[in-house]
């Protein structure tokens, strides 16, 4: 078969490997010139850089997978991460059960033990349907604590999904704490944490030589304006270059963009589509002549901070990759059209570093060598009550026409290992149909 995938991230590129090594002929458009999306990096501190902080669990299998399958084994480092916790005005360690235990003196005694439980059940338990009915909010504040709620969950939330922070639903929570528990050794005492040396970016690149090598054809900087369709079926794809017949295609990009490109021919399918919603990701990205944070991943979990987590790269992976310098992103989840998203760089960087200096007193500016802002807007889905019923399936109404986005991982939260389970099992349900 002819096959027309839009979008050149993990997903659309996994599909694309996956098809053109089963015998199809397939061609993928992605509207930037170049191939990752989320997972794209930058030239930064003299590499190649994420642009986004990133590594893998131990227990993102598909992902981890494919780095072996296409020869990279060599370069997937496994390091111990060290985690902090920032609430009003003490940095706590929050590494280790012992840590949240003994030292995060944020929540009485109790409250910690009852943390560590949670943990513990959620990890034991394997059914995700019962956290369907309800929110995080509700389960936290009913089963661990609302003094919990209020320190830990609440405004780790209210960061990453603004105003929607309260309709979230457990099973998201559930998916988040499942895969990351179940990527701790050593009784849990340590997290080890996967880097791809060189940047993920080198997945992407190996993946497109092996498309292309294959005789799959790339194309970037050309984007997908419509879905051609002709008696009913999906029949190509109308880019930037013009018209291309396929007798299949696949769509990978957001919810928001599908709706504008396809018409499913069913006014209650269209509508779902619009019901599947994503908040936007920024990334202040900074180089400096010396270290800030203690630890690799500081989560700033107050209301009023400007940013989620302070993520110091260099505490994870060698600075001598950079230089000998200190690399440290500034992370923050928030819709599209807030003021912040909206801010231009210079603002954005001025508000960050305000809120730095509250954390971090010695920070001082002067140290700082160089910094760049990366944002995207369509980084989280939003994953509310009974998700199950709105997420869409691989098939769509239209015969010829299948979708393998984000917004159809579920439950587990979204992650570069179940984008390459995106991209399989989309070929899987497309070599299997009749
Ligand atoms: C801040 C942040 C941190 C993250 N950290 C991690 C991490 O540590 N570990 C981890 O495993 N995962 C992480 N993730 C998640 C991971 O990056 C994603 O799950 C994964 O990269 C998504 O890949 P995808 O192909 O499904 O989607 P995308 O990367 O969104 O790919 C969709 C592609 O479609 C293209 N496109 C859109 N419209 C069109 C069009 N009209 N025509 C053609 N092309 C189009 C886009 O440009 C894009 O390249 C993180 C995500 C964010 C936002």
């Amino acid at each position: 078969m002819k096959i027309g995938i839009t979008g050149g991230g993990i997903a659309g590129l996994t599909a694309a490997y996956r098809l053109q090594k089963a015998g199809h002929s397939v061609e993928l458009f992605e509207k930037d010139t170049q191939l990752g999306g989320l997972a794209r990096s930058f030239d930064f501190a003299g590499a190649k850089l994420d642009i986004f902080y990133r590594h893998i669990f131990t227990s993102d299998l598909p992902v981890i997978d494919l780095i072996e399958e296409l020869g990279l084994k060599q370069d997937l480092l496994w390091l111990e991460s060290k985690m902090g916790f920032y609430h009003k005005g003490v940095m706590y360690p929050f590494s280790t059960p012992m840590d949240i235990l003994f030292r995060f003196k944020a929540l009485s005694f109790i409250d910690r033990v009852r943390v560590g439980l949670m943990s513990v059940y959620l990890t034991r338990v394997n059914k995700w349907e019962k956290y369907e009915k309800i929110t995080c909010k509700e389960w936290v504040e009913k089963y661990v604590g609302g003094r919990v709620y209020e320190v830990v969950w609440g405004p780790l939330l209210e960061q990453k999904f603004g105003d929607m922070a309260d309709k979230i639903a457990m099973t998201w929570l559930y998916g988040r704490i499942h895969s990351r528990i179940a990527s701790r050794s050593g009784g849990g005492l340590k997290e080890y944490l996967g880097y791809l040396k060189g940047s993920y970016q080198k997945m992407i690149d190996t993946l497109e030589a092996a498309v292309v090598k294959a005789g799959g054809v790339i194309h970037k900087g050309d984007g997908v304006n419509k879905v051609i369709m002709e008696n009913g079926k999906a029949a190509g794809l109308s880019t930037q270059s013009g018209a291309h017949k396929f007798d299949a295609v696949i769509l990978t990009c957001a919810p928001a963009i599908v709706s504008k490109i396809a018409d499913f021919g069913s006014a209650e399918y269209n509508a779902n589509i619009t019901k599947l919603r994503y908040v936007g990701a920024m990334a202040l990205v900074m180089r400096m002549k010396k270290s800030l944070s203690p630890v690799y991943w500081l989560n700033v979990a107050e209301k009023d901070s400007p940013f989620v987590c302070v993520v110091e790269q260099t505490n994870y992976v060698p600075k001598e990759w950079y230089g000998g310098d200190s690399v440290v992103y500034i992370g923050k989840y928030l819709p599209t059209d807030s003021e912040l998203y909206k801010m231009e760089n210079e603002g954005v960087k001025n508000t960050f570093f305000k809120y730095l200096k509250k954390i971090f007193p010695e920070f001082n500016e002067s140290d700082v060598l160089e910094w760049k802002i990366n944002r995207e807007p369509f980084s989280q889905p939003v994953v509310e009550k009974e998700y199950s019923k709105i997420k869409p399936d691989y098939k769509t109404p239209v015969p010829g026409l299948y979708m393998a986005n984000m917004a159809m991982i579920y439950p587990e939260d979204r992650g570069m290992a179940y984008s390459v389970r995106l991209g399989n099992e989309v070929a899987a349900v497309i070599n299997t149909a009749k």
